[in-house]
């Protein structure tokens, strides 16, 4: 038996459909909402190398594979990370006018609606935050194509989601800070920022919050990675004179946005 992938695309929940990607019979998959069965690519993605940006997406050579994430069934329009598979409620999901009217809306780029087709299939069945995972995975596709109109839109609608969804955590809480920061909602993204500084979040959270208060400050609304959090080396103890820093992270704490970028992989 294979062994299971190391990682799922974004945004499947923890220990789903780890193992049950189908093999040995050419990539064929049958539609967990209709039936029809259509060859989809089998996706590894493999481990991201460079640092995610500051809402978590992966760098390369993970981020250039969004075509990747995501199969869509060519008859009904389902799309998921695994189109085999289906909550109950996603038939009348996938039905229903709404749907229809997102696959037919030609303003939308192609790629996008394919995020925002998985993000209503999770609405509609209640995955509030997972909805906002794949509506902000829409936006990256719009960023990606100089779509900065739809970015925001879809960003905000992310945000939205999230706080509909069950109380957030301080890490997915810079998220929604970065997303808004990114839509330009300048004056909810800096009241959200100092909120969490308040709340005395972990150090790792609490520099990137300082980061994010000073872009914030700085009407800037581009991409930054994670990496542009660290301190400077100059600032950071002399290795024999302080505790020994975590491997590879240069003594920031990753370990924390590394569990998030695995649970947001699916690993778990
Ligand atoms: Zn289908």
């Amino acid at each position: 038996m294979a062994a299971p992938p190391p990682f799922q695309p974004p945004p499947h929940p923890p220990r789903a459909a780890a193992a049950t990607r189908p093999a040995g019979n050419g990539g064929v998959v049958r539609c967990g909402v209709c039936g029809t069965e259509s060859r989809q690519p089998a996706f590894r993605p493999p481990p991201p190398e460079q640092a995610p940006d500051l809402d978590l997406r992966p760098g390369e050579p993970v981020r250039g594979t969004m075509a990747l994430w995501l199969q869509q069934c060519p008859h009904c329009g389902y799309a998921a990370p695994d189109i085999g598979r289906a909550h109950p409620g996603a038939a009348a999901a996938v039905a229903a006018a709404p749907f229809r009217a997102l696959l037919a809306e030609t303003a939308y780029p192609l790629l996008a609606r394919r995020f925002l087709a998985w993000a209503h299939v999770l609405e509609e069945t209640g995955a509030l935050h997972a909805a906002a995972e794949a509506t902000l995975q829409a936006a990256w596709v719009a960023d990606d194509l100089n779509r900065p109109d739809l970015a925001r839109l879809w960003r905000r609608e992310a945000v939205a989601l999230w706080r509909a969804g069950p109380p957030l955590d301080p890490e997915q809480t810079v998220r929604v800070v970065d997303a808004l920061r990114r839509a330009e909602a300048w004056e909810d993204a800096l009241a959200t920022a100092e909120a969490l500084a308040r709340s005395r979040p972990p150090e790792p959270v609490a520099q990137v919050i300082g980061l994010e208060r000073r872009l914030v400050e700085a009407r800037d609304s581009g991409r930054h990675t994670v990496a542009s959090a660290l301190p400077p080396p100059a600032r950071r103890p002399h290795v024999a004179h302080g505790p020994r820093p975590p491997a590879g992270a240069s003594g920031f704490d990753l370990r924390g946005l590394l569990g998030r970028l695995r649970r947001l992989f699916g690993r778990g």
